[in-house]
């Protein structure tokens, strides 16, 4: 037989959307049941941006002609995107970030697991609770997280996010390593504050730690001041590693192109005492394991940083922003405890009729024939809360709330 990997053990047994998936599977077959409308969905209804199309067509056609054909590429990405996204996301808003800090990926989730492969088993890491699942799972299989005890890792720190804090986390009580900061955060859709991100910076570099800071939703922050990038605050390149992704804000759930910025004032140390630069550490880890992300979808990236590209994606933002501020304002209105829906694609509501978040999640799906996501599958703090999502038409959006609104006055 095979020697597997022990840490495997420690998972749960399904991830949880897969499980989420399974339900809704089990739905659809059975008889007379409420037509299903999808509110849990954290995927883009599409379809992409017409920049994007065109721009993969020709990239595709440069590819059939022996004089434009392009094979592997650079495994940190195509400079024509680098230098694009250095220019665009950071010099631009007068943040200093070069090419050379800039890793293309295919996507933020393949990024935040790898990134394990260069951090020593013995960091200890701490994640906001609730959270995106990824965070802990991908430490699981690394080997990070200690024994599972009621219902939690020993070796993984939670930070609690509250709702009377606006779901910002308090600083650990004892030292950590390694912290996942996701703003705005799926799934609470808070965003941190300046201040906040300030009082981590100065944690990370009082205590030498890393911030692993995922802003895959940083597109969608319209409020004036909010940061977008963990650089924005004065000394996070020493600590920080941001992880973007073009996912939700370009529509590339299914082409897959992200982007890690790893600053080369970043460094990490052997435990023999040698220093690296993370940045060339990271290098090392993509060229040995990577290959790229295909030419087709990063030239389809570099499309959306045009003019056109620019408009395309602002009209798409604004029409899951206004689904998500209606799902917000309906959950205000019956007295839930709410968050996100501004800023943000998520919408976050707490039940106040003390009902668990997998009651309100198969209530919901029986009595209105619509999909939530049960807070408690994001941590022991999203006990009681829903997560629910503007990725959607504003006609299903609408028939949702008017499905719910009637559920509502019954409860
Ligand atoms: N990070 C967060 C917080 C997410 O919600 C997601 C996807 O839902 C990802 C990362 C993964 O993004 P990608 O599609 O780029 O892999």
């Amino acid at each position: 037989m095979i020697k597997v990997n022990d840490n495997f053990q420690q998972l749960p047994a399904v991830y949880l959307f897969t499980k989420i998936s399974r339900r809704l599977a089990q739905y659809r077959e059975e008889k007379d049941v409420i037509p299903l409308i999808r509110m849990d969905i954290g995927d883009i209804p599409g379809p992409v941006p017409e920049s994007v199309a065109q721009a993969m067509h020709k990239a595709i056609d440069d590819l059939a002609s022996t004089e434009t054909f392009r094979g592997y590429g650079p495994e940190q990405g195509y400079a024509f995107l680098r230098d694009v996204i250095a220019k665009k996301d950071y010099q631009e808003r007068g943040i200093d970030i070069d090419t050379t800090e800039i890793f293309i990926s295919d996507g933020a989730k393949c990024d935040l697991g790898n990134l394990g492969d260069i951090l020593s088993k013995e960091c200890k890491i701490a994640v906001m609770d609730p959270s995106y699942p990824a965070y802990i799972d991908d430490n699981v299989i690394d080997g990070r997280e200690g024994k599972f005890e009621n219902g939690k890792y020993t070796g993984i720190t939670y930070l609690k996010c509250t709702f009377n804090k606006d779901f910002c986390p308090d600083l650990p009580q004892s030292p950590v390593d390694i912290i996942y900061i996701c703003s705005p955060n799926n799934p609470t859709g808070s965003v941190l504050p300046k201040a906040e991100l300030e009082k981590w910076v100065n944690y990370a570099r009082e205590n030498h730690s890393l911030i692993i800071f995922d802003s895959a939703y940083e597109a969608y922050i319209r409020t004036p001041g909010l940061p977008k990038s963990i650089y924005e605050i004065e000394g996070a390149k020493e600590v920080a590693i941001e992880i973007r992704s073009f996912s939700k804000t370009g529509g590339f759930t299914g082409i897959r192109c992200g982007y890690s910025v790893v600053p080369k004032e970043l460094k990490g140390v052997f435990s023999d005492g040698e220093k690296v630069l993370i940045n060339s550490l990271w290098s090392r880890r993509q060229t040995t394991k990577f290959n790229g992300a295909s030419y087709v979808s990063q030239r389809g990236a570099e499309a959306l940083y045009t003019e056109k590209g620019r408009t395309e994606i602002k009209e798409m933002i604004d029409k899951f922003l206004m689904n998500a501020s209606l799902l917000r304002k309906m959950f205000e209105k019956a007295g839930w405890k709410v968050t996100g829906g501004i800023d943000s694609p998520y919408v976050w509501a707490g039940n106040p009729y003390g009902m668990t978040s997998v009651d309100v999640f198969e209530t919901i799906l029986k009595e209105c024939g619509i999909s939530t996501t049960p807070g408690s599958g994001f941590g022991e703090e999203g006990e009681g809360y829903i997560r629910l999502s503007g990725f959607n038409t504003l006609d299903n959006t609408q028939k949702a709330i008017s499905r719910i609104e009637e559920w509502l006055k019954r409860v």
